[in-house]
């Protein structure tokens, strides 16, 4: 259940609420919104009597959650979470973000050459992985610590957050030391010990579905980060598994209108893993902003042919630059702008030969 106070409740009078649902033995989860102050009571509520909460002082009303997530539902937080990152970027705010790089860091040189092909196009989010979940154990894992050094001396030089993913709960210090934003994998995304541990740390989490997971399932993964204590969560369809072997995946675009009805998290599309075709993901990137998404996750390998991991899906920095301008109009058919700057026409026409 939620307890919502009144307008103007006193701090002492919030402080109070939250010790009270502390003794009862609950851990209070505070939402401060501008409109209203919300505490979520959320857990096994049995034995909880909500009249004897609505009579605390400063308290409005007490009301159920009826969704079987409860922190990530739009009745506990009406207003959207926007989650600012070090550099600056905010995903989940007014503007629309794209978040860009190759599958795999495959070595300094490679991931270079891709980011600072990016940021001249304006990207300011370099996604890459460190620590790959291969499907089979022959492929290309990942560079590891070294990849994530690298990252960091791409953050340090560009000013580019980066988002990474980690495939263990062992292993979200290291990767924690070096990302902006965890990502956890889709075949990762009912992995409860690694969810507990995103949780309880201070990072943005990216929160990838997995191809088999229904919308409530995976919003209850969220859930267990939220229950943690992180409220940085993102949520990110890349493409679910169905009968249709012609394609990588099914990307399933009716979730994410349906997510922003749901929940407050932003939601990010994953057109590369969606589709897994290069030559398909400018037509969903620009199907996915224009059905509301808050941001793109795009591979981008500046030699395709000769990367270690989704090269068939992965464009080309000129490719992306091309894209760039008709992605700016998806934005606005949804009522958005997109965060990169400089314009993408000029950053088209000056890119588009040097890469
Ligand atoms: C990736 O982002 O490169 C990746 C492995 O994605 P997913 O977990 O969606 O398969
Ligand atoms: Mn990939």
């Amino acid at each position: 259940m939620i307890i919502v106070l009144r307008a103007g409740a006193a701090p002492a009078e919030i402080e109070g609420v939250l010790a009270h649902v502390r003794a009862l033995g609950f851990r209070p989860h505070l939402s401060q919104g501008e409109e209203r102050t919300v505490i979520g009571v959320i857990g096994d509520e049995r034995g909880v009597e909500p009249d004897e909460l609505t009579w605390l002082p400063g308290v409005e009303k007490v009301v159920p959650i009826l969704a079987p997530y409860k922190l990530a539902s739009r009745d506990f937080q009406a207003a959207p979470t926007v989650i600012t990152l070090d550099n600056g970027v905010q995903i989940g705010g007014p503007a629309v973000v794209l978040m860009a790089g190759p599958c795999s860091v495959e070595s300094r040189t490679q991931t270079f050459e891709v980011a600072e092909a990016l940021q001249g196009l304006g990207v300011r989010v370099l996604r890459g992985g460190a620590f790959k979940p291969r499907t089979s154990p022959y492929a290309f894992q990942g560079l590891g610590e070294p990849a994530l050094q690298i990252l960091a001396e791409v953050r340090a030089t560009l000013g580019m957050a980066i988002v990474t993913e980690v495939m263990g709960p062992d292993e979200v210090e290291l990767v924690g030391r070096y990302a902006d934003v965890l990502q956890v994998g889709a075949r990762n995304m009912q992995n409860y010990r690694l969810l507990e541990a995103v949780g309880r740390q201070a990072r943005p989490v990216l929160l990838k579905r997995s191809p088999s997971a229904t919308t409530e399932e995976w919003l209850l993964a969220a859930e267990y980060i939220l229950a943690q204590g992180n409220p940085q969560v993102m949520l990110c369809e890349r493409g679910i598994r169905s009968y249709d072997p012609q394609l990588r995946n099914t990307f399933d675009l009716n979730v994410v209108p349906l997510l922003k009805l749901l929940t407050h998290l932003p939601v990010i599309a994953d057109p590369s893993h969606g589709t897994g075709r290069r030559d398909l993901v400018g037509p969903m990137s620009r199907a996915a902003l224009a059905a509301g998404a808050d941001g793109l996750i795009v591979e981008v390998h500046a030699h395709p042919e000769a990367a270690l991991s989704d090269g068939a899906q992965s464009l080309r920095p000129s490719d992306l630059a091309a894209l760039l301008p008709s992605l700016h109009h998806a934005a606005a058919a949804a009522g958005r702008q997109m965060a990169e700057s400089p314009s993408p026409t000029t950053a088209a026409q000056s890119n588009a030969g040097q890469v």
